[in-house]
């Protein structure tokens, strides 16, 4: 076990920058005060990064660290910690390690007891959920489908039982495809489309599987929302199922009887009934 209290050590400290998802203007003055402060900043993309800096007069000593450098730049960035500098991540848009390279470098800097803090901004996946006017009280956010027709197949089943939200990056190139695969294994489900959020062109397009597949004009950065599994509204509650069983209990049938015969009225799968009447019955 770790315990980090972050701002009462003097411990060197990774902190992990969100940057703006398209709006440049969403930029916290704690995000800019922490980028001025540290003595390194590693970024996904230095040109990316570098606009961003240079609007807020941000100088300082820029490296790469992506998901091809990641082990290598690791290793750059803890001898930084070790000799007692502070390091920021960030990466092109929004929070480094959500689809984004990181995961490996937070590892290490835990394994070796420096600070990691966060610094808040936004996530593409955040902006369009709660705007998405699908349930946010429990969802899940996936990120990107596997690019194999087969795997992102069995990736979407894994999915297609679970009550909560799902949420998925996309590429403008493959949204449509996703769509199609998507419509075929969860069906005609209510889906939102959040696209170019916070941008001039921001849309957000809601309706259903089968209504978004059919569209053609699908550009620029997506965000797919998809509704969790419906827990289909039961005829008979668990209440009316006692009952019933009780009833014909008192009529001289068995238990077990009684449970066959209130399956067979319900068309409920008599483990149901039983599990229902159990439940009831014992209180
Ligand atoms: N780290 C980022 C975050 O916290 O949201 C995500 C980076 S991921 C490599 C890029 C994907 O995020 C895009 O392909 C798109 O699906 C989504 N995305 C990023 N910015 C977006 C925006 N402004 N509008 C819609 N989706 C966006």
């Amino acid at each position: 076990m770790k315990r980090q209290k972050s701002f009462e050590n003097n411990k060197a400290t990774l902190y992990l920058v969100a940057t703006p998802i398209g709006n440049l203007s969403e930029f916290s003055s704690r995000a800019i005060e922490i980028l001025k402060l540290v003595d390194v900043i590693a970024c996904e993309d230095t040109r990316t990064s570098r606009i961003l800096l240079e609007k807020y007069g941000i100088k300082k000593k820029l490296v790469a660290y992506h998901n091809f450098n990641e082990v290598d730049s690791a290793k750059g960035l803890l001898a930084l910690l070790e000799n007692g500098d502070d390091v920021a991540l960030v990466s092109d848009a929004g929070y480094p390690l959500i689809s984004d390279p990181g995961y490996h470098l937070v590892n290490e800097v835990i394994a070796h007891d420096f600070n990691v803090v966060t610094i808040s901004g936004p996530s593409a996946h955040l902006n369009a959920l709660v705007a998405s006017g699908l349930d946010t009280m429990h969802y899940l956010y996936y990120g990107f489908l596997s690019d194999k027709r087969s795997k992102a197949q069995k990736e979407l089943s894994d999915l297609s039982d679970l009550p909560y939200t799902l949420i998925f990056y996309e590429a403008p190139h493959r949204i449509k495809k996703t769509l199609a695969l998507a419509f075929e294994i969860l069906g005609k489900r209510r889906a939102c489309i959040a696209r170019e959020l916070t941008k001039k062109h921001e849309e957000y397009i809601r309706g259903d599987l089968e209504e978004l597949m059919a569209l053609d004009d699908l550009k620029g950065e997506i965000v797919l929302l998809i509704e969790g599994k419906k827990e289909k509204a039961r005829a008979f509650d668990e209440y009316m199922i006692f009952q019933m069983v009780s009833t014909y209990i008192e009529e001289g049938l068995s238990s077990k009887d009684a449970i066959k015969k209130v399956a067979e009225d319900t068309k409920i799968n008599k483990n149901q009934v039983y599990e229902d009447y159990l439940k009831l019955a014992q209180n």
